[in-house]
C-alpha cells in the first residue's frame, strides 16, 4: 500500500444499508413498492408532479432520522487523516457521509436536502415537503423539484470524476451493484488507466471480475478494516 497516494472511492446503497436506508435490492423495502421508472424519471415528474414529489418528500423526512454508521464513520476518518487527494463520489443521495465527517465529497446524483429551482437554475438547501410548491428562495417562483439526479439524466460532475480517476492509484468501490451506468463503468475506467481496483460489498456486485481484489461482508465490518489497514 505505501506507494499508494492519490485515492478514488466510489459508494452506493449498500453504505447506507445498515443505517436502515433501503437499497433497490432490500426484501420488502421501498423498491417494491415504487418501481424506479413511476417516481426517478423526468417523464414521471411531467406525468405525475405529485406522485415524484411525495416520494422525495417521504424519504428526504426518513434520511433525516438515520444516523450515519461505522462505515461512514470510517470513510470520514481517512477523509481527515489521508494526506494523499481522496476523493469520495457517491450515488447515494443521502447526506450520511457528510454527518460521518467526510468532506472530500462529490454527489453524482444531486442530495435531497437541496431543492432545484427549474426557473431560476439555482439550488437552496432544503429540509422540508415540495409537495405544496413552495416559493424558490432565491427567484420566488414555484418551480423547485428534487436536486436528484433521475434516469435518463446526465449525473453530476463527470469532468472531475474522470479527473480524479486520472490521477488515481487505487479505486474503491463500496455497496454499489454495478448496475447503473456510467457509475459502474468506472472500475473499467479505472483498470484501462492502470489503477488498482478494489470492491468492498456485501455480495459480489454485476461487474465483480473487473476488480483486482474483492472483499465481502457488511459495510460496517469490512470498510473499517480497509480504513485501518490503509492508515497503518
Ligand atoms: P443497489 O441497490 O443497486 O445495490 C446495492 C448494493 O449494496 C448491492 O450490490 C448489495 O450487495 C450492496 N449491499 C447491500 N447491503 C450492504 C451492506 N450492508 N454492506 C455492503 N454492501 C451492501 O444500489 P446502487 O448500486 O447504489 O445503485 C442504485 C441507484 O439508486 C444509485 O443511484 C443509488 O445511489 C440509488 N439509491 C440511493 C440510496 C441512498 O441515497 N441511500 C438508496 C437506494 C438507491
Amino acid at each position: 500500500m505505501s506507494q499508494i497516494r492519490n485515492i478514488v472511492i466510489l459508494t452506493g446503497a449498500g453504505v447506507s444499508a445498515e443505517s436502515g436506508i433501503d437499497t433497490f435490492r432490500t426484501a420488502g423495502g421501498l423498491w417494491e413498492r415504487y418501481k424506479p421508472e413511476d417516481v426517478a424519471t423526468p417523464e414521471a415528474f411531467a406525468r405525475d408532479p405529485d406522485l415524484v414529489l411525495g416520494f422525495y418528500d417521504m424519504r428526504r423526512a426518513a434520511i433525516q432520522e438515520k444516523q450515519p454508521n461505522a462505515a461512514h464513520l470510517a470513510l470520514g476518518r481517512l477523509d481527515a487523516e489521508w494526506s494523499g487527494d481522496l476523493l469520495i463520489v457517491t450515488q447515494n443521495i443521502d447526506d450520511l457521509h457528510e454527518r460521518g465527517g467526510a468532506r472530500r465529497m462529490l454527489h453524482m446524483h444531486g442530495e435531497h436536502l437541496n431543492a432545484w429551482c427549474t426557473a431560476c437554475d439555482q439550488r437552496s438547501p432544503w429540509t422540508g415537503p415540495l409537495i405544496d410548491r413552495p416559493a424558490c428562495p432565491r427567484c420566488g417562483e414555484s418551480a423547485l423539484r428534487p436536486d436528484v439526479v433521475w434516469f435518463g439524466e446526465m449525473p453530476y460532475r463527470m469532468d472531475a470524476i474522470y479527473a480524479a480517476l486520472r490521477a488515481a492509484d487505487l479505486f474503491v468501490s463500496i455497496g454499489t451493484s454495478g448496475a447503473v451506468y456510467p457509475a459502474a463503468g468506472f472500475v473499467r475506467g479505472a483498470r484501462d488507466l492502470g489503477v488498482r481496483t478494489l470492491e468492498l460489498n456485501l455480495e459480489p456486485s454485476q461487474g465483480s471480475s473487473w476488480f483486482h481484489e474483492s472483499r465481502l461482508g457488511p459495510a460496517t465490518e469490512i470498510v473499517p478494516a480497509w480504513v485501518e489497514e490503509i492508515l497503518a
